[in-house]
């Protein structure tokens, strides 16, 4: 699929590794290279300054959505193409996942975590069809992948959602991976189940 538009959900903190920061402008720089549009928090700090300061550099327009709690000196990016201001952070969601044609979580926290299954869950219910993914940057997300594994082995996650997800610890290669992404086969399951007997 082509894709124009994509929505990166990653960490705000800055008390971080030096590798996080160096894969959020990795990133940054392969979108520009892709000449695709980037959506984000519109946050300065963590990884989302230097994926957007990487694309920015890059060339290509970098659109933040933030939240009016978060339009401070010390939070908002102070420099990017667009920068739209929304009353809260559901209607925030709901334009990041609107506008974009694809997800991408790098590490973060709870923000992140909670952005990332959001769209998912927008995805396992068939609100959506679009490409998401993960850059496992040093192995952070390995302990997620196991509790999804753990979900699935235990009933709570249908045998085919885990495949939502691509996971790669390569940007070139994760960015490749959603323009060939296909949904997974029947995605209605999850609202069409019929009732089970027993
Ligand atoms: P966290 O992973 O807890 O650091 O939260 C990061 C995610 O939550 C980002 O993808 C943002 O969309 C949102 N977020 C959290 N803090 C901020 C902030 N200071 N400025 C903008 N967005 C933020």
């Amino acid at each position: 699929m082509q894709l124009e538009k994509i929505c990166v959900f990653c960490g705000s903190s800055d008390s971080i590794d030096d590798a996080y920061l160096d894969a959020a402008w990795a990133l940054g720089e392969s979108v520009a290279k892709r000449g695709l549009k980037l959506v984000f928090g519109g946050g300065r700090t963590g990884l989302m300054g230097f994926l957007a300061d990487a694309a920015l550099a890059g060339g290509v327009q970098v659109i933040g959505i933030l939240p009016r709690l978060f339009n401070t000196p010390a939070l908002a990016h102070p420099n990017l193409t667009e920068l739209r201001i929304v009353d809260d952070m559901h209607i925030r969601k709901a334009i990041m996942i609107e506008a974009a044609d694809a997800f991408l979580a790098l590490p973060g926290g709870f923000g992140t975590f909670e952005e990332l299954f959001e769209v998912l869950t927008w995805a396992q219910i068939g609100l959506h069809r679009k490409p998401i993914g993960v850059l496992n940057v040093n192995g952070y997300f390995n302990l997620l992948i196991d509790l999804i594994e753990h979900a699935r082995d235990e009933g709570f996650i249908l045998e085919e959602h885990p495949d939502l997800l691509i996971i790669e610890d390569d940007v070139v290669r994760l960015l490749y991976r959603l323009t060939q992404y296909l949904p997974p086969e029947g995605l209605e399951r999850w609202v069409d189940r019929e009732e089970e007997s027993g």
